[in-house]
């Protein structure tokens, strides 16, 4: 694709992925003509097999659709504003308990055909390499290709785009014993920002060997690149020897357990996350073992063993962009109104994710060409709290982000712990048909949780 401007009514996607095929929905429902460019089948991605729009590249599953649980509250929300790619999830799904898992062949090829038939939607086999000048939608994802990587660091500046994430787990501040952590800064006394688990001798020889034994994720062969020293997996420190990390990420130094009045043998740290002090993060734990094996292993620190996982680690190739300093919660580009960024490229983790951010960009991009503001969802909803926390300029050390209830402000009132996620989960709903209702957007009728797989697809 050559740079250069079009008419202004015409909106170029770059990459047919979960997000941009939602963005060219949106748009083709609100009379918008777009240029979907896709560069499969003429470049393949490492990690893609097919040449279908939204194809999934790892676990057919996308996660929990129950309103218990921060994803499937997304989804819901998602649905009222008529998600093609949610509707085609929910008509392929297969079972799967309470998650939302599909028949990903099915899922993709369903997708493709959805928005292959859309009369204003014309898919472009080619890769883009430069961005477009007009309207424009970046949804090239976490596999963004080579040279639209270099025109994006160009853009932005090389230091604000990134190609690997090390995501330490997120617990929530309700489910760390209290009893156990202290707070603390290392050498300053007067400095609180800190929890710290303190472990003694045996416990932290234990949680070692824990480590070491764990099942890991195996790299994938266009991952081995990514570990540079400064940010090893947890499971290599502790794989180079039984006190690396008694000397790294888990060192005492400077911190002194006021319970006992010692310097504890080991130290695990949790950094606060949010500025409600709702989610700590835990320093330095950035790791490939898997997610039955992190909440299994972290389980047995002592002050973690009710923890609640808000996000799990991992380390993955991942191009994204510094949100925090480039992005509105429009997902518009701070340097350019017309320029948009949605999917997994804006720091959102995850499938649903990246397909709700489509929806925003798509949206607000229609209502940009109908000279209307674009809008971005109340922080009270799913959708809102991830957009307000990615895009939140005060974030330092930007890492990519799920969604979960720990991004939602608190509940005015103290409720029960058992109660506060369905007050949260009626509090996103009625607050997100308000705002539809405000900027004028017709909520969708639900169409309920299926289990089976048999409904029709657009
Ligand atoms: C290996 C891997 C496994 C993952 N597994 C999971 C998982 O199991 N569950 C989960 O929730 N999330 C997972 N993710 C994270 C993420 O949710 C998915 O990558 C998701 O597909 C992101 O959606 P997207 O639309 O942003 O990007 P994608 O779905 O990757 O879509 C981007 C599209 O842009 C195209 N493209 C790239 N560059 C160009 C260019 N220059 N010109 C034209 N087209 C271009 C690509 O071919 C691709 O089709 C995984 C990510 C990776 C890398």
């Amino acid at each position: 694709m050559s740079p250069g401007s079009n008419d202004g009514r015409l909106v170029r996607i770059i990459g047919g992925g979960l997000a941009g095929s939602e963005a060219a929905w949106q748009l083709a429902r609100r009379g918008v003509a777009v240029e979907l460019y896709e560069m499969r089948p003429e470049k393949p991605t490492e990690a893609h097999t097919t040449s279908d729009l939204a194809e999934l590249v790892c676990s057919n599953s996308l996660r929990s659709n129950s309103l218990s649980n921060a994803a499937g509250l997304l989804k819901e929300e998602m649905r009222r504003l008529d998600s093609l790619i949610i509707r085609i999830a929910d008509a392929c799904c297969v079972p799967a308990g309470s998650a939302l898992a599909v028949d990903r062949e099915r899922f993709a090829e369903a997708v493709t055909a959805a928005i292959e038939a859309l009369p204003s939607v014309r898919v472009i086999r080619k890769e883009a390499g430069e961005i477009p000048s007009g309207m424009t939608i970046v949804s090239s994802g976490p596999l963004t290709s080579a040279p639209l990587s270099r025109a994006l660091a160009s853009l932005l500046g090389a230091e604000h785009l990134y190609y690997y994430d090390a995501i330490s787990p997120i617990v929530t501040a309700e489910s760390i014993d209290m009893s156990v952590a202290f707070r603390a800064s290392r050498y300053q006394h007067d400095n609180d920002d800190y929890l710290n688990l303190p472990l003694a001798r045996e416990q932290y020889e234990s949680l070692v060997a824990a480590i070491c034994a764990a099942e890991k994720v195996p790299a994938k062969s266009f991952e081995r690149f990514i570990y540079f020293e400064s940010c090893l997996p947890v499971e290599e420190l502790a794989r180079r020897g039984r006190d690396t990390l008694a000397f790294g990420p888990m060192r005492p130094t400077g911190l002194t357990d006021p319970r006992t009045g010692k310097r504890p043998y080991a130290v695990l740290q949790l950094r606060q996350e949010n500025r409600e002090r709702t989610l700590y993060n835990i320093v330095g734990f950035q790791t490939k073992m898997t997610y039955p094996e992190q909440k299994r292993v972290f389980s047995t620190i002592p002050g973690l063993e009710r923890a609640e996982f808000a996000r799990l680690g991992s380390l993955h190739r991942n191009t994204f962009i510094n949100a925090p300093c480039h992005l509105l919660p429009t997902l518009q580009w701070r340097g350019r109104a017309d320029l948009f960024f949605a999917g997994q490229i804006t720091g959102v983790e995850g499938y649903i994710e990246s397909a709700a951010s489509g929806l925003l960009a798509g949206m607000n991009v229609a209502r940009f060409l109908q000279d209307q503001t674009p809008v971005t969802p109340p922080p009270t909803t799913a959708l809102g709290s991830l957009l307000a926390y990615i895009c939140d300029p005060a974030r330092k050390d930007f890492q990519p982000m799920n969604v979960n209830f720990g991004l939602l402000p608190p509940l005015d009132a103290a409720v029960p712990k058992k109660e506060k996620k369905q007050l949260m989960v009626e509090r996103a709903l009625r607050d997100l048909e308000k705002w539809m209702s405000e900027i004028g957007e017709k909520p969708v009728e639900r169409v309920g949780f299926r289990t089976l797989g048999d409904g029709p697809v657009p």
